[in-house]
């Protein structure tokens, strides 16, 4: 299986390139690679000018339309998202579970967001951590209580700096399940 990383709007590419080799290292040996693919426009219709947001529900379900192969998508863009499927105020990232899109903003990872100065390495250590977790929920994996644990759910900046890229032993087991059953089609 390979994952392929969508940009919607202008992302580094520093930042694609050390984001797909982190992925395929916690991915392995599940996918076989992670490539970076094409960069679309946001859909100006997902734009909430109430919210000051954008609809992610929205935005996947334009995504998922223009896909095809059978690979997974990452979806990678650099706006602030939200979702009328829960009372959040804002989200990291949404996902099909199980399916083949996720969508991760880069919008509040950026420590200059929080009025702290640039650091690529906590930035991407953050990118990574919501990549693996949203790609997570395209295998079937839920929420995990694990506070270290890349599937437990972040509501701030602080679960996410608190949880690790990886998956507990439990939901490693079950990734691997899911990524292992074949379906066969007997005629
Ligand atoms: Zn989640
Ligand atoms: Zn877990």
């Amino acid at each position: 299986m390979i994952i392929e990383i969508v940009t919607l709007g202008k992302i580094p590419r520093e930042v694609l390139v050390e984001l797909s080799r982190r992925l395929e290292k916690t991915y392995a040996p599940h996918i076989k690679s992670c490539a970076i693919g094409a960069s679309l426009e946001i859909p100006p219709a997902a734009y909430n000018p109430s919210r000051k947001q954008y609809d992610a529900d929205l935005i996947l379900e334009r995504v998922l339309h223009r896909i095809t192969g059978e690979h997974r998508v990452l979806v990678l863009l650099d706006v602030d998202l939200y979702t009328s499927s829960r009372d959040l105020n804002f989200i990291f990232g949404q996902a099909q579970s199980p399916g083949r899109v996720a969508l991760v903003s880069l919008h509040r990872l950026n420590p200059p967001f929080y009025g702290k100065p640039p650091d690529p390495e906590l930035f991407l250590a953050r990118a990574t951590k919501e990549a693996v977790h949203e790609l997570g929920h395209t295998f079937g994996l839920k929420h995990c209580t694990d506070p270290s644990c890349v599937m437990c759910f972040s509501n701030s900046i602080l679960d996410v700096d608190k949880k690790k890229s990886t998956f507990c032993k439990t939901c490693r087991r079950k990734l691997h399940r899911q990524t292992t059953f074949t379906i066969r089609v007997w005629r």
